[in-house]
């Protein structure tokens, strides 16, 4: 569908920041129309089918525990879900640690996990009730440190951190020298506290598309690239719109490159080896860690969670590292990991994604501005953090920032992000 030579607001990028601004923008009445480069909305929440199984572009999740999460209708994603925890394998052997809330039985099995003595594992408790249920202005006023230091102070002790903490952080913060912010550690485990981890039956993508769905389809514009922006025009190769304002929620390179004033902190990456398994290893869904000298941070039977991302019950296996790796460099410590022959695994595909996530260092900036003046705004998870509630969260603020611009007010119905 071609964009229209005039719209009152043009959002440019369907990623979920730019899907939360648009969809909230469309649900004020607002005449919106959003722009997306790439033939499909959920910016980097994508999804292949290949050879029948359900392939996420990198191993990723949707947590419960995200506040944005109640954006969205959970029941219709149909997810299946992760236990809390992860296995830790210490001399070859598998050793679960698991969230004893939602698995009571698991609980002897935990705390004789070889990751610190009963006092740390009670630090370590006492580390998550802090971060799950103090109020989140409580945890933001804490000192801000780096992620190990905050780790080393709650003194969890040097095997928890180096067994479990540093690989499990590894695969989500995507730095294994957690020079993160402390503060959005304490953002982070708070999720995990609160919520839970799942995958969609019909892939990450799907959260995207539930959200693009929500707009009507002469609205939305895909396969089609912003090559300039300012507050009153929208510039693709078809030619140009104008508009009372302009939402940028590209990724952020390329929100740097159309908005000189705004610049991106270092991009992480991530490599993820797909392979197939004739059945699962595991009775239980949880994310088998890296160890330490190894190259990977995390291999995950994520049919295990999500059964729909198999075509005939076989077992999919997303394996992750950090620094870019072939996928034979990585077999025999997905097998080790897995606990399987590497001849049981069939390789499937291997993605390596360059612009993951932006890069959290201290100071933590939260709610970055995204009105920046005469009309033209910007979001993504460049303005708030690196995630799924980032992007989501930015993009209501922009919402919010439009309607205040275009009315003066914001409508009752605003929400706070
Ligand atoms: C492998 C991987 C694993 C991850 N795991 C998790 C996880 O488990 N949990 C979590 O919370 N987060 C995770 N993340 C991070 C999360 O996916 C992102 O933070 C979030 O999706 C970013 O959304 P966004 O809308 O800000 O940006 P994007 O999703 O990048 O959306 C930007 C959109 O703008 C479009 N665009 C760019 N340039 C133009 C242009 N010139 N014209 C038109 N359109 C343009 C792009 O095509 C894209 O669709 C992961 C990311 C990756 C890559």
């Amino acid at each position: 569908m071609p964009l229209p030579a005039r719209a009152e607001v043009v959002v440019v990028g369907a990623g979920l920041a730019g899907l939360s601004a648009a969809t909230r923008l469309a649900a004020a009445g607002r005449d919106v129309h959003l722009v997306e480069a790439a033939d499909h909305p959920g910016g980097r929440l994508s999804t292949q089918r290949i050879d029948g199984f359900t392939v996420d572009r990198g191993f990723q999740v949707l947590n419960t525990g995200y506040p944005r999460a109640a954006d969205l209708d959970l029941a219709a994603l149909d997810l299946g879900w992760f236990w809390t925890g992860a296995v830790v394998r210490v001399d070859g052997r598998p050793h679960r640690v698991v969230d004893p809330r939602q698995h009571p039985s698991t609980l002897p099995g935990t705390v004789r996990a070889p990751v610190g003595n009963l006092l740390q594992e009670a630090a370590l408790g006492l580390f998550s009730a802090r971060a799950g249920y103090l109020p989140v202005d409580r945890l933001l006023a804490a000192p801000e440190r780096s992620a190990e230091e905050a780790l080393r102070r709650a003194r969890v002790g040097e095997v928890a951190i180096e067994r479990f903490l540093r690989p499990f952080l590894s695969g989500v913060l995507l730095e294994a020298e957690l020079t993160t912010s402390s503060r959005y550690l304490d953002l982070l485990w708070r999720s995990f506290v609160r919520g839970r981890i799942g995958l969609p039956a019909r892939g990450m993508q799907s959260v995207g598309e539930q959200l693009a769905d929500r707009l009507p389809a002469h609205a939305r514009h895909l396969g089609t690239e912003v090559i300039a922006v300012t507050g009153t025009t929208v510039r693709t190769a078809a030619g140009e719109t104008r508009a009372d304002a302009v939402v940028v929620a590209t990724d952020p390179g390329t929100a740097s490159r159309l908005l000189p004033s705004v610049s991106a902190s270092a991009p992480r990456q991530v490599t993820t080896h797909l392979h197939v398994l004739p059945a699962s290893p595991w009775e239980a869904p949880l994310i088998v860690l890296g160890t330490p000298g190894g190259r990977l941070v995390n291999s995950v039977v994520v049919s295990d969670a999500q059964p729909a991302y198999s075509p005939d019950g076989r077992a999919l296996v997303a394996s992750s590292t950090l620094a870019p790796t072939t996928e034979a460099q990585v077999r025999e410590e997905v097998a080790r990991a897995q606990g399987v022959a590497t001849g049981d695994l069939a390789h499937l595909t291997s993605v390596t994604v360059t612009g993951a996530q932006p890069a959290v260092q201290p100071p933590l900036q939260l709610r970055r501005p995204v009105d920046l003046g005469e009309g033209l705004f910007v979001c993504g998870d460049h303005r708030d953090t690196p995630s799924i509630q980032g992007a989501m969260a930015s993009g209501a603020r922009a919402a919010r920032a439009v309607l205040h611009r275009l009315t003066g007010s914001v409508p009752s119905g605003g929400q706070r992000a």
